[in-house]
């Protein structure tokens, strides 16, 4: 790879140079440093397009890890989150409009029949968690390999493959993947391959009665986008009713993206407890974490805890009311939905021009590109493939002005103005093709 940019950063560096001496790593989250020659500072966002402080634009497919669902900063929504501001933050009692909320998320979202609020996604799924052990008394859980649910201690598990035999019959050891989470705690969790209906249905024979929840996440939006079957899904569904197991169902990425009832009305399948944050409110922080009346009458004195300061604030509150009456009433999620499949055909003309075999994962809203001719059906197929050649060319990418995650772990997202503002999806086939072209050329010099 070229050590040097091709676009000018001598701003974003200098500033790298000054954070760096107070910020561990110059940023306020480590997923954001990508080097020190090449960590970006941002100006500013609009629509479907981000600025740094050198004055460079990308078509950004990232969306901050997907909230800006409508693009960024929205007049719609700001407006609204304006009005909201003027309500007053924050005052450890309740407002009228957390119902109005609550009613639109029920509305959209039947398994939700009870809502309570969080700040973020990590919030959301730890409360989920806590009200799944409080409801069955128990403590243990299931995860699925190469799911993600937040930076808390109890979903930081996953499966050592990197010193794993794939040829041994035995499953990859559980580890940790930060420092700082006691040992103790890996007992309590369970792990499974996502899709493999036989290793379901024995995790649930041997541990199912000790079970509180099965966290799942359908498309793995930390994970190329793959998907569960649906197959999968409705196991896992009867399973857990069968065992007393809380189905949780995690979309906090995909809720309010991939369809308005998410991935679990696309599926057709019930969770008891489900989650929901980034989509909610284009970008303001807000989560939900909601579900079964039965279950979730367990936030309560003497059962469940859950609270906190910022939860409901105004100004996220009013934000997610526009933003979700937007994803409702409106085709903003159909735009969605139509430019990512434009720009996944845009982006297969350009490969099959030059032979290259690729696939796709995931919902057109977020979807995982995969140079292979069938795409990982799980997370150690994901993590046995080579990614070499996408890793290469989303280097290029974000030097030609279009910015997705430099590793294939994280999908394309798509904003509504990505769909409506003329020119997103010509620069970023243009980008694409050069892209490909220099990762094409580097592959053939390295021959
Ligand atoms: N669950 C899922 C499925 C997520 O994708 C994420 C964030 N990427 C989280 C939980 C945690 O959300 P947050 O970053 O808002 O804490």
């Amino acid at each position: 790879m070229p050590d040097t940019p091709r676009r000018d950063l001598t701003k974003s560096n200098a500033q790298f140079q000054r954070a760096v001496q107070r910020l561990p790593l110059g940023v306020a989250s480590t997923f954001r440093y990508w080097g020190d020659d090449r960590t970006i500072y941002v100006s500013h966002g609009k629509g479907g397009r981000t600025w740094d402080i050198d004055g460079n634009s990308y078509v950004d497919y990232r969306l901050g890890y997907g909230p800006a669902i409508l693009g960024y900063a929205d007049d719609r929504v700001d407006a609204a989150a304006l009005r909201g501001m003027q309500v007053g933050g924050v005052f450890a009692l309740s407002t009228e409009r957390e119902l109005i909320v609550a009613d639109r998320i029920a509305k959209m979202v039947p398994a939700a029949e009870l809502v309570r609020f969080s700040n973020s996604g990590t919030e959301a799924v730890m409360a989920a968690l806590r009200l799944a052990r409080a409801h069955t008394g128990r403590d243990s859980y299931l995860l699925v390999e190469g799911g993600y649910h937040g930076l808390f201690d109890a979903a930081m598990w996953m499966a050592n493959l990197a010193d794993w035999d794939h040829t041994s019959n035995s499953d990859p050891e559980i580890v940790s993947y930060s420092k700082g989470i006691p040992q103790d705690l890996k007992s309590l969790a369970h792990l499974v391959p996502m899709n493999n209906l036989q290793r379901l249905h024995d995790v649930f024979k041997r541990y199912g009665n000790t079970m509180a929840a099965m966290l799942i996440e359908p498309i793995q939006g930390n994970c190329c986008s793959i998907m569960a079957t649906v197959e999968y899904v409705q196991l896992a569904r009867q399973l857990c009713t069968q065992y007393g197991v809380m189905l949780i169902i995690d979309e906090v990425k995909s809720g309010f993206r991939v369809g308005r009832g998410g991935i679990q009305g696309l599926m057709g399948v019930t969770p008891d407890i489900t989650t929901f944050a980034k989509a909610l409110a284009n970008g303001y922080p807000i989560a939900v974490v909601a579900g079964r009346e039965e279950v979730m009458r367990s936030f309560r004195y003497g059962g469940a805890a859950h609270g906190g300061t910022y939860t409901a604030h105004s100004v996220s509150l009013a934000a997610a009311e526009e933003c979700l009456r937007i994803l409702d009433e409106t085709p903003a999620l159909d735009t969605i939905a139509t430019y990512g499949e434009a720009l996944k055909t845009g982006i297969s003309d350009i490969l099959n021009a030059r032979g290259i075999v690729h696939s796709y994962t995931g919902h057109p809203s977020m979807f995982g590109l995969f140079f292979a001719e069938t795409p990982p059906d799980n997370y150690r197929a994901w993590k046995t493939s080579d990614y070499s050649f996408y890793d290469r060319m989303a280097y290029h990418l974000h030097d030609l002005g279009v910015i997705v995650e430099p590793d294939s772990r994280e999908p394309w997202f798509i904003c509504e103005a990505h769909g409506t503002e003329a020119s997103c999806l010509t620069d970023t086939l243009q980008a694409v093709e050069t892209a490909v072209d220099l990762t094409l050329e580097q592959a053939k010099a390295a021959e």
